[in-house]
This record gives structure tokens, C-alpha cells and sequence, in this order.
């Protein structure tokens, strides 16, 4: 397994390589990666996410290897005006709005150059708003009971949660049926999740999910570091009934307006996956408001010159966690070769 890796690592660094990259050009010339970043990592609070120091080589990595970062703006402005973007385009994202993120991962973007969108769920600056499936990840990650057994919206739910991984896999398993429920059960059973594990939500965010402030964005925004609307409420759209999606598009990104100086008209769908989190009816929604596009999260290159590009559900690869060859893989040809291999496309 060892001597796998070792020979993956040696084999994605040379095929990934400056002058192999560039002769493979035209495999992934109008394939664009767009990353998707999420929380830093802060054991004291114990919120698991990316290391500043890998953020650091991975950003490292870019400005060496010829590749250029580029705003998910000037992305969608080339896929709607047919621009030219530079060879070897990739771009940044980064989802929900902490101050962690704010204070630990935006100046790493700053101090490369690298642009960055950074999509906020609104009613988090507004008034301390936190989500469900945020409180579901506090409670989980905070008890300091050793196991879980429960009937959650009518499921047995049976888990250990000795280390980290297996609440982190809990809270995954717990979010998933979640999020096939109403809007109000969820809520309801974040309650009762809590009140099995002994552990108090409190009303406005705790310290582990401190949103920023509108004045930390202000000053944040720049030439690198845009802003975009990812809903009021965090809310999953497929919970919702169609007017109270169309508000939590068209008033997150009013609130942008009303806040910034020059915020992105691109709108992240909560939580990404299409069918499941957002459907047609909310891209028609995005479509039909002064929003140009939207990001989903599920895994794939922005294929520029495909005729089924679809603006409303542009697909973002997972920022990899602490993994070079992993993040060498997504940026260069090579990924996007294994698309076109097993039709992935
Ligand atoms: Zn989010």
C-alpha cells in the first residue's frame, strides 16, 4: 500500500511535471478545476478541516508550475462571452462564511495573489444564524458520550464515537437523512440528537462556528477575495417550497448588494449535490434572477467548450486535505484524461 503511494506520488509529480504538462495541454486546455475550500483546521475547537500550512505549498505549487488562478467571475464572463482565459486556468472557491476562514485561509490567498470566492450564507453575519446541519455538527463533534442510539426521523442510528472519523462519518450518515425530510423534522431532530447526547445548543452560534462580520468582509474585499451568495439560512433548497427558495437566493445576494462594494453574481447551492440538494427548479430560480451562474459541489472540471456546460450547476473538486498528489492531479491533465477514459464527461 506503501510502495502504491510512494510510486502514484513519483508518477502524478512527473506526469504533472511543467514540460509534460505542457505538451498535454490541449487534453485539458478548456477543463477547468474549480476547488472548493471549507473550514481551517483548529483542534482546540475541534473543528477538523485544511492545514494553512498545506493551503501554502498547494498555492506554492501553482505559482511555480505555470498553471493561473483565476476569479470564478472572469470563469463564467469567458464561458458566457466566449473571452480567452489563460492556458492552464484554475480557480478557487471557498463556502459558508466563518470567521476562521476570514482570519486563517483568505490572507494565504492575499499573500500568493491567488483570487478567491468566498460564498456566505447570509443570515450567519445578519444575526448568528446557524444551520441545522451546523448544530448536528457541533453536537456530534462536542458530546462527551461514547456512543450514540437513537431513532432519528423514524431511523435507527446505532455508532461508537471513539475518535473523530467515526463522528465524522455519523454526522454524514445523520445529515444525508436529514436532508430528505422537511425543513422543520430536521430542526426538530437536531433537538432530539442533542438531548440524547446531553449536549445544549445554544441560540446564536458558539465560538466553533463564529460567523464573520460584514466589516471583516469589507475589508477583506479586494482584487483576490470576492464575495457571493450562498442562501440566508444555509438552507438546503430541496427543503424548501418553491418561494421560500426564491428568497433565500434573491435575498442572500441582495444582502451582498446591499453590504459590498462588488459582489460575485454567483450563486452556491447549500450543501451541492444536484437531484438531491438543488434541483431544476432552483437553477430556474437562479436563472430567472440577476444571478449569471452557480456552483454545485459535485466532483468534475469546468468543461468551457462542451456544449452541455451548465452555468446553473458548475461542478467544483473538494479542496484534498493535506494531499499534494491528489491537488496536482485535479489541476493538471491528468484527471481530466481519466474523465475522458472511463466517460466520465
Ligand atoms: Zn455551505
Amino acid at each position: 500500500m506503501m510502495l502504491r503511494k510512494t510510486l502514484t506520488t513519483i508518477a502524478v509529480s512527473t506526469l504533472a511535471s511543467r514540460p509534460i504538462s505542457a505538451v498535454m495541454l490541449p487534453v485539458r486546455k478548456h477543463s477547468i478545476p474549480i476547488f472548493m475550500l471549507h473550514r481551517p483546521s483548529d483542534p482546540k475547537l475541534g473543528v477538523s478541516g485544511h492545514s494553512q500550512q498545506f493551503i501554502s505549498e498547494a498555492l506554492n505549487f501553482v505559482k511555480k508550475s505555470g498553471y493561473t488562478a483565476i476569479s470564478l467571475r472572469k470563469l463564467v464572463n469567458s464561458a458566457v462571452n466566449g473571452d480567452p482565459l489563460p492556458k492552464m486556468s484554475i480557480c478557487f472557491t471557498m463556502d459558508d462564511g466563518f470567521s476562521d476562514q476570514a482570519e486563517k485561509i483568505l490572507p494565504i490567498f492575499e499573500e500568493y495573489q491567488v483570487p478567491i470566492t468566498f460564498f456566505l450564507a447570509t443570515d450567519m453575519l445578519d444575526r448568528q444564524y446557524w444551520s441545522w446541519d451546523f448544530q448536528l455538527d457541533y453536537v456530534i463533534s462536542r458530546t462527551s458520550l461514547k456512543q450514540l442510539n437513537a431513532i432519528i426521523a423514524g431511523k435507527p442510528f446505532k455508532s461508537t464515537l471513539g475518535n473523530p472519523t467515526d463522528r465524522r462519518n455519523l454526522i454524514r450518515k445523520v445529515r444525508s437523512h436529514l436532508k430528505t425530510k422537511g425543513i422543520d423534522v430536521s430542526r426538530r431532530e437536531v433537538l432530539h440528537i442533542a438531548n440524547v447526547l446531553c449536549v445544549d445548543i445554544p441560540k446564536t452560534a458558539p465560538a466553533s462556528f463564529t460567523p464573520m462580520s460584514w466589516d471583516q468582509a469589507r475589508e477583506l474585499e479586494s482584487d483576490f477575495v470576492e464575495f457571493g451568495p450562498h442562501s440566508c439560512e444555509h438552507s438546503i433548497l430541496t427543503q424548501l417550497d418553491g418561494d421560500q427558495a426564491k428568497r433565500e437566493i434573491e435575498h442572500s445576494w441582495q444582502r451582498l448588494k446591499d453590504e459590498l462594494t462588488n459582489p460575485t453574481p454567483i450563486f452556491c447551492y447549500p450543501t451541492g449535490r444536484e437531484g438531491m440538494d438543488f434541483t431544476e427548479r432552483d437553477k430556474i430560480l437562479v436563472k430567472n434572477s440577476e444571478l449569471t451562474a452557480a456552483v454545485s459541489a459535485d466532483p468534475g472540471y469546468a468543461n468551457l467548450n462542451s456544449s452541455d456546460l451548465d452555468l446553473y450547476a458548475l461542478k467544483r473538486f473538494s479542496f484534498p486535505m493535506n494531499d499534494l498528489t491528489q491537488f496536482k492531479q485535479y489541476c493538471s491533465w491528468i484527471e481530466r484524461a481519466k474523465e475522458i477514459i472511463t466517460g466520465r464527461i
